[in-house]
């Protein structure tokens, strides 16, 4: 695990939280991590929309 990043702008889709920020030079970064215990699903993504749509369509693997 890296540094937590500082998230704006976080919204819910199920589990899945995707929040945006800013990486060191300034540019948005994208990233879709699932809440739910045992999961760990975390990706990153360059755009708001692609990283909505991983949330969205994420299918826990434990239930
Ligand atoms: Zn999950």
């Amino acid at each position: 695990m890296t540094a937590q990043p500082r998230f704006r702008r976080v919204t819910r889709f199920g589990p899945v939280q995707v929040g945006t920020y800013y990486d060191g030079r300034g540019r948005e970064k994208h990233t879709a991590a699932c809440t739910a215990p045992r999961c760990g699903f975390s990706a990153d993504y360059d755009s708001r929309s692609a990283a909505e749509l991983a949330a969205r369509t994420h299918r826990c693997p434990v239930r």
